[in-house]
């Protein structure tokens, strides 16, 4: 069976202050909590190293999207969330309206990329960059008055570029940006990136048509965490948290993700951190927060 490594980049996710805790994934960023109308906005990438996409494949992956809606609409609805999440796609008009765009990965893969350098840092600096230039392209593809729109004073890239013009577009601040590759037949990496960063818009790499890992890279953009053990896990203390979370919530979404969408759910713990409690649960998350530490409530 393929080996997947699912994984988040964690830094500074938790900030201290005296009385209370803040979690620095939670309610920060362009996709602050999942609630009301939501766009996940689809942009397709082609180059050289990865397998082109075929109709077939958008079709299928866009099928997959939607069952990944449809599971998180539907537990938002048991959850007494009001939530709606609709589904675009960019089209490459300088390539005559096609779906995919087209931008070469550094060192040919996103795993090749992402862990080129010892230091992590460069390699999501380069993705960065990939995803930048997509996001030029992706910017002019989309006819509108770009006057209106929000830009953040001095240090807009491109990509934050497009996420004002979305937000604008489809008059909502919930804009979930996912990158998709097609490498379906290989082993790679998903990931969401800057998903707890103060100053850098989060995106997520998706190259997976799997709904569930779709849904978990998504709701990374939330804030939501990973709860299963990954080789980046690398001291026992963190391991044994990890350990104790998949034993906990065994069907959880942020923990498992090679089981149907169907047969997984949300913990108290996620439900906090996408922003749908507004406080954690007594025990919940317990594994990873002190006990003297004061949770934030929203
Ligand atoms: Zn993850």
């Amino acid at each position: 069976m393929k080996r997947i490594i699912y994984f988040i980049i964690l830094s500074n996710f938790l900030m201290g202050c005296k009385i209370h805790t803040r979690v620095g994934s939670v309610k920060n960023n362009v996709c602050k909590t999942l609630q009301k109308k939501t766009v996940i906005y689809a942009v397709f990438v082609d180059s050289d190293e990865t397998h082109p996409w075929t109709d077939y494949d958008i079709n299928s992956t866009l099928d997959s999207i939607q069952t990944a809606i449809k599971w998180m609409e539907n537990q938002a609805r048991a959850n007494g969330v009001p939530l709606q999440i609709d589904l675009y796609n960019g089209l490459n008009v300088k390539k005559g309206k096609v779906i995919p765009f087209k931008q070469e990965l550094k060192f040919k893969t996103l795993s090749g990329t992402l862990f080129h350098y010892m230091d992590i840092r460069k390699g999501i600096k380069l993705l960065d960059k990939w995803s930048d230039k997509i996001s030029k392209d992706v910017t002019q593809s989309i006819p509108g008055d770009t006057s209106k729109m929000i830009l953040t004073a001095n240090k807009s890239n491109n990509r934050e570029r497009l996420i004002a013009k979305l937000r604008n577009k489809y008059k909502t601040d919930n804009i979930a940006l996912l990158f998709f590759i097609n490498n379906y037949f290989e082993n790679e990496i998903s990931v969401a990136l800057h998903t707890s960063s103060d100053d850098k818009t989060e995106y997520a790499i998706v190259s997976e048509k799997n709904p569930a890992v779709i849904t978990h890279e998504f709701l990374h953009l939330f804030g939501a965490w990973d709860l299963y053990m990954s080789p980046f896990d690398k001291n026992i203390f963190a391991k044994n948290r990890k350990r104790k979370a998949m034993k906990k919530y065994p069907d959880e979404i942020m923990a498992f993700t090679h089981k149907r969408i169907d047969s997984l759910n949300l913990s108290p713990l996620t439900k906090y951190l996408i922003g749908w409690h507004n406080k954690l649960e007594k025990g919940a998350g317990n594994m990873f927060f002190r006990r003297r530490w004061k949770l934030l409530e929203y």
